[in-house]
């Protein structure tokens, strides 16, 4: 036997199952090791039937008399049946769980742990799991669960496990850093516990190996990207100093070193891989064009992707009006621009020298003659292959310099294993003169009483800032809806996947536009002698663009929208967010719309609308109390797991199989070990599983 045999090679894994197996991405017998139990059940010290008391019970006896039937209530189907020992019998009872009835043999005897409660008028043990008696360990207890694939439960991945009890002690070692054996004892433990301890001690290796192929993967991407070649761009000291002098304002500490570390990164002949996190905020844009100005005066080109529109659109407008009087030629691409043939012939004969777009820019036929630079604005929201794409649009031979920038921040411990190929620079610190934004829940029943209120309040204020909301009356307002499908008069908030980007389906949905015409509707009736607007997805660009232009010059009091403005969006005289549906939102995705506001010298706040049917979630008491981007992507990661924060393209595959990202010990160990390994070139020949097993990584955490 081999590892990366198929699976049918396995006892009792016929072309059926193996199909089920392979659609569930469970391919080779390592995949099928590796198919770890999502937990154990502890059987440990059944009571007799007699002694049964309602409640969490486990017992041990023989099950017959199974029978299935539908329940009057549709899409429903109760099995049931009777399990008896020398003490007694006991009426067991499980809902759509039809499989139960083939299960068991009436000879044999299993242990049953479930809710011992009353139904009908009746006490029975309610959906318990089951474990035959014989393939448990009769010291320890412990039986594993596996998560169900398709008509694969649990049992039967137990069943099929135990027909491959003899294999484990084939299994090679796969990395060199630990004792012989090993990987095959903690496989063989994971799958057969004796005991919590043995449980624990093959997780914690599992944990290990998983670590040490992120952090290797992550090595190895930055060690290819430093044998790519790309264009040098000296550091032009008096022209960036002219055009720092010439800003609007000074800038920060943090601007000014992380606008100095790009610089030193593209004077190297290698390209840079830097990725700028910045909270909502912190100004990110401003160092993004010091770097595309630093390009552009060398000759060459830089192009700008932005995930959605309006945010390509705004980027357009902040960076043409700052660095056209310096001699930088920009231009705008999106799906909407007119006369594309005419710009992509400018941009491939190298007269743009700055190129901001969404997508539109990825087209095969948008070429550069010197892409010296590319940028990506929320990189987490762009996928690998889109990403790469751009990559590719470089002078043969050469690499483009890469910036990617995000607000969602990067906790420490993934720095340190997924993204740690890539350089990083913060900017931990607020233009002056920012105030925290002060958030609050409050429930829909308080909106006539408390919120109108603070928004009449707020509109009232003399507006913020002369550039922007030059024809504001009175500071500016954000209402952000969310999709509320009305099934049978009760509202209930559709979960979809945060969005925003062009041409997704799900953020913009029907429902979801309803939505926002009905509260830009209720809100006209409420403010009257206010200009209320709405702005959604699903509208066509110029009408988005002409919105949010009117916003952004303060003719529009309130604007009604979806989560599109989440990304980026500026407007510094609006002052106050409300969130509707607050608790239908992730963490991340809160604290990006929150980061809407704020932007200007005068104080902001952030309502939080909850239905007050429920106490206010975790996720929520955490924005209330903490404005800091950092705390929360902690709070979030453990909430959340990694997988569903950076990226949906990405989904799925960095949630790890069993590595907590928090467990910083074990993260050390297995980069210093890393680090070892990485001196003796032999041991990238030598260790072909580790070698191939971490491309999957590696295709994940690459950007170039
Ligand atoms: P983000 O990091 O969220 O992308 P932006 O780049 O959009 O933030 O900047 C937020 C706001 O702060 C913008 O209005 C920008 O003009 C302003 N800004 C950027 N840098 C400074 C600075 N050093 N001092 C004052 N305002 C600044
Ligand atoms: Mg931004």
């Amino acid at each position: 036997m081999v590892l990366s045999d198929s699976v049918e090679s396995l006892k009792g894994i016929g072309p059926k199952t193996a199909q089920i197996l392979r659609k569930f991405g469970i391919k080779t017998v390592r995949d099928f090791l590796y198919n770890l139990p999502r937990d154990y059940e502890n059987f440990e010290a059944p009571v007799s039937i007699s002694e049964i008391r309602p409640g969490k019970v486990s017992i041990k006896g023989k099950i017959d008399s199974l029978t299935t039937r539908r329940a009057r209530r549709r899409n429903l189907t109760v099995t049931e049946g009777v399990i008896r020992d020398n003490t007694g019998a006991v009426k067991v009872v499980w809902f759509n769980q039809r499989y139960r009835v083939k299960q068991f043999a009436p000879e044999k005897e299993y242990y049953f742990t479930g809710s011992y409660e009353l139904k009908n008028g009746r006490y029975s043990l309610i959906s318990p799991s089951a474990a035959e008696v014989a393939e448990i360990d009769p010291k320890s207890g412990l039986s594993p669960i596996y998560v169900a694939h398709g008509s694969l439960k649990s049992h039967d991945f137990k069943r099929l496990m135990s027909k491959s009890r003899d294999i484990f002690v084939s299994v090679p070692d796969l990395l060199p850093s630990v004792e012989h054996g090993m990987r095959a004892k903690a496989l063989f433990y994971a799958h057969f516990p004796n005991s919590l301890k043995s449980v624990a001690g093959a997780r914690n290796y599992l944990a290990y190996e998983e670590l040490f192929e992120l952090i290797l993967a992550a090595r190895l991407n930055r060690r290819e990207n430093e044998k790519l070649q790309a264009v040098p761009v000296p550091f032009n000291k008096d022209k960036v100093k002219d055009f720092v002098g010439k800003l609007p304002f000074r800038l920060t500490n943090a601007q000014r070193l992380a606008a100095w570390e790009i610089f030193q990164n593209m004077e190297h002949p290698t390209p840079m891989n830097r990725l700028l996190q910045g909270d909502v905020g912190s100004g990110k844009t401003m160092v993004a064009a010091l770097a595309a100005y630093e390009v552009a005066m060398d000759g060459g080109q830089v192009a700008l992707l932005a995930p959605t529109a309006i945010l390509a659109a705004q980027h357009y407008e902040g960076l043409n009006s700052l660095l056209e009087s310096f001699g930088v030629k920009s231009t705008l691409l999106t799906g909407a621009t007119k006369h594309k043939a005419e710009l992509k012939k400018q941009i491939r004969n190298g007269e743009i020298d700055l190129v901001i777009g969404t997508h539109a820019l990825l087209t095969d036929d948008t070429e550069f003659s010197k892409l010296g630079l590319v940028i990506i604005d929320e990189q987490h929201r762009f996928g690998v292959e889109q990403r790469q794409k751009l990559m590719l649009k470089s002078p043969a031979g050469v690499a483009p310099h890469l910036l990617s920038m995000t607000a969602t921040p990067i906790p420490r411990s993934l720095q340190l294993t997924i993204f740690g190929d890539l350089d990083v620079s913060v900017l931990n610190e607020l233009p002056a003169g920012r105030q925290e934004i002060q958030t609050k829940i409050i429930t829909e029943v308080e909106t006539a009483e408390k919120l109108y209120p603070e928004m009449r309040r707020l509109m009232a204020l003399p507006p913020d800032q002369k550039k922007h909301g030059d024809r504001a009356h009175g500071q500016q307002i954000y209402w952000i809806c969310k999709a509320i499908e009305d099934v049978n008069g009760s509202s209930k908030a559709v979960n979809v996947v945060s969005g925003g980007s062009e041409g997704g389906s799900g953020p913009n949905s029907g429902s979801e536009i309803t939505s926002v015409k009905k509260r830009c509707k209720r809100l006209r009736e409420v403010f009257q002698d206010k200009r209320v607007e709405f702005l959604h997805g699903k509208m066509k660009p110029a009408e988005k663009d002409a919105i949010m232009d009117q916003f952004a010059s303060g003719e529009i009091d309130i604007l009604v929208s979806t989560t599109v403005v989440e990304v980026g969006v500026d407007v510094p005289n609006a002052n106050l967010m409300v969130i509707e549906n607050a608790e239908s939102y992730g963490l991340a995705q809160l604290h990006q719309l929150r980061g809407r506001v704020g932007r200007g010298a005068s104080k902001a706040y952030c309502y939080l609308l909850t239905s007050g049917d429920m106490a206010p979630s975790r996720r929520l008491r955490e924005l209330e109390k903490s404005n800091d981007g950092f705390h929360l992507a902690e709070v979030d990661l453990k909430l959340r797991g990694p997988g569903e924060i950076y990226g949906a393209l990405q989904h799925g595959a960095l949630d790890l199989r069993i590595a907590s990202l928090s467990d910083t010990k074990l993260i050390a160990k297995a980069q210093k070990d890393v680090e070892q390994f990485l001196l003796d070139p032999e041991n990238m020949v030598k260790y072909k599983e580790l070698m191939n097993g971490i491309k999957k990584y590696q295709q994940i955490t690459t950007l170039n």
